[in-house]
């Protein structure tokens, strides 16, 4: 056997095994007649395309959103600050830098949640800002074709995050809105991780890939999280969510502006 076909064996012999380890550290997939109908379902209001064409006006009061689901990120009436929902309680980052707890007749025009009742974990092999995460942590998860709640917590050496500040009438699209969005970056801050997976094909519905949202242990700061820097070694918690319902608006600017676009190189830039 020469070298260099020994050393090929070799290469996929090691490939063959790292994949092998980073499936065995998910559950699989599980089986439909398995699923608990109302725990396992991602709940949505509206679609990230009708935000980013300015639709803002809040649907649904946040005691309406709490009773689908513990866990989960969306934003407010006017498009005022991010929202994070952990361990039921719904917060509000607002562009002032602050994150303040949301009273209940509070309503969103998107919003995304469900029970976290964590499937599978598996940890970050290295250090990794989000592009890496994002890519990375696709491959290893046990199908891409499946919506995931993705809850990590840690001590992050980077966190940089966003707020949007509250819109007036008539509502600029989602691009202008993020042209003044107030931007913190943390370091060295612990905190919980809280967002989602959606398959591609999610794509003008949610946002396709991860979409992940911040909120400090201290209840102090968070934010839609535009890059950061995962230590190696941290636990990264999925929820396998095979069921999804969404709750379209059926009234007022969602029912007339065109969805019919391709709004998705629009969302990547205003996303990341
Ligand atoms: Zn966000």
């Amino acid at each position: 056997m020469d070298t260099k076909f020994f050393l090929g064996v070799l290469l996929a012999v090691i490939l063959v095994f790292s994949s092998a380890a980073i499936y065995t550290s998910f559950a699989r997939l599980p089986a439909a007649s398995a699923v608990p109908e109302d725990r396992d379902t991602l709940y949505q209001v509206s679609t990230i395309d009708a935000l980013v064409l300015g639709v803002y006006d809040g649907v649904q009061p946040v005691s309406e959103i709490k009773k689908h689901g513990d866990f989960g990120i969306g934003t407010f009436d006017a498009l005022d600050g991010e929202m994070i929902v952990i361990d039921g309680t719904v917060y509000q980052a607002k562009a002032d830098g602050g994150l303040y707890a949301v009273p209940d007749n509070t309503t969103t025009p998107f919003a995304t949640v469900t029970r976290f009742e964590p499937d599978t974990i598996t940890t970050t092999g290295r250090p990794m800002n989000f592009s890496v995460f994002s890519m990375e942590m696709s491959t290893s998860l046990p199908s891409r074709n499946m919506i995931y709640a993705v809850r990590m917590h840690g001590t992050f050496p980077l966190m940089k995050v966003r707020a949007i500040p509250l819109q007036q009438k008539p509502y600029p699209p989602l691009m202008d809105a993020a042209q003044n969005q107030s931007v913190r970056t943390h370091t060295g801050i612990t905190g919980t991780v809280v967002g989602f997976y959606t398959p591609v094909f999610f794509k003008g519905i949610n946002v396709a890939g991860y979409h992940l949202h911040f909120i400090s242990d201290d209840r102090h700061s968070g934010g839609h999280i535009l890059d950061f820097e995962v230590p190696e070694n941290t636990t990264v918690e999925y929820d396998i969510t095979p069921s999804f319902r969404m709750m379209l608006p059926t009234k007022g600017a969602f029912t007339g502006v065109n969805l019919s676009q391709d709004l998705s190189g629009e969302l990547v830039r205003i996303e990341s």
